[in-house]
């Protein structure tokens, strides 16, 4: 198979796209593909501050590494969660976010949650009896509190997250599955930002998640291999296995699915736009972000508990 842009050996073969190139024009494709996304989704312009979301893996390296190279302002945020799971994933996660940082003179902020809140995301979970065992909920709420929490008092614009197009899909299949109108709602590459929530992008997720790998592989950025040690037979994996062996039978199938979802949404199709929670948002007195819960936001709350229980 040969490169379509100079017939050298090539070494990447995209059945979905009947593309194939080697490895310098693949590095060059990828980023020429996510600056397409960037202005086809108005995701954010030169002249606004990004804060990228880095867990340590591929996507959200690969993904700051292409926006700084388009020449985008984009800022790193790591955030600690105080996972072990036998194999120090968070520690070895932030290793490697703080040496790809390091290496490249990128601008990195570092958030621990047990040195913020008192407790680690593990810790939460075990306090708040969210979860049925798994702090996935938790991980989750605490994620998106402190990325919007940062993000609004650092004075970033927008908000970067690393998903690629495996992980869209899985999350549209499952919401599918399920009709969670108000999800599948709100799930686009875009969610706009509204009075006090940052605006939040998803500028790679129309990359097969193998196309991921093999741009932080040809880039030569290290990125932790393991996934979280909770992820492990979590739905989102066997979603991600089903679409698989669709994708295997019908090359195009995943990216047709998410695509095809993206134009009904728009052509306003599939749902009729409601006024939603965003409407009646108000101040949590906690923190001072945006709430729709009455009183303290989640967050707030599930912390309140903890220090509740730890008296
Ligand atoms: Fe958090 Fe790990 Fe669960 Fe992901 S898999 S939500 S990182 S605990
Ligand atoms: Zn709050």
């Amino acid at each position: 198979m040969k490169c379509r842009k100079c017939g050298e050996k090539a070494s990447i073969h995209m059945r979905q796209h009947k593309l194939a190139l080697c490895k310098d024009h693949f590095l060059e494709w990828i980023p020429e593909q996510t600056e397409r996304f960037i202005k086809k989704y108005r995701m954010f312009t030169r002249g606004e501050k990004i804060l990228v979301a880095v867990s340590g893996g591929k996507d959200s390296l690969s993904l700051w590494d292409i926006l700084v190279r388009l020449g985008y302002q984009a800022d790193g945020l790591y955030l600690g969660l105080g996972i072990d799971g036998g194999i120090e994933y968070s520690h070895e996660s932030q290793r490697l976010t703080e040496k790809f940082a390091r290496e490249n003179n990128f601008k990195l902020h570092v958030v621990d949650i047990e040195r913020e809140y008192g407790h680690s995301i593990p810790m939460l979970a075990e306090i708040s009896h969210r979860g049925y065992g798994k702090p996935c909920a938790v991980c989750g709420l605490a994620k998106r509190h402190e990325m919007n929490r940062i993000a609004r008092d650092l004075g970033y614009d927008v908000l970067a997250t690393g998903h690629n197009l495996d992980d869209e899909a899985a999350v549209l299949f499952g919401n599918a599955l399920h009709w969670s109108s108000e999800y599948l709602l709100r799930q686009g590459p875009v969610l706009p930002e509204s009075d006090g929530l940052a605006r939040k992008v998803k500028p790679l997720c129309r990359f097969y998640e193998r196309e991921m790998t093999a741009y932080a592989l040809a880039r030569g950025i290290e990125y932790i291999y393991d996934e979280c040690p909770f992820a492990e037979g979590s739905q989102q994996i066997y979603y991600k296995e089903a679409l698989n062996q669709l994708e295997t039978a019908r090359p195009g199938t995943k990216l047709t699915f998410y695509i095809k979802f993206l134009e009904a949404k728009q052509s306003g199709e599939l749902f009729v736009e409601k006024e939603t929670d965003r409407k009646n948002l108000h101040t949590c007195p906690g923190c001072g972000q945006a709430t729709s819960a009455p009183g303290l936001c989640s967050f707030c709350r599930m912390l309140e508990k903890a220090k509740a229980e730890a008296k």
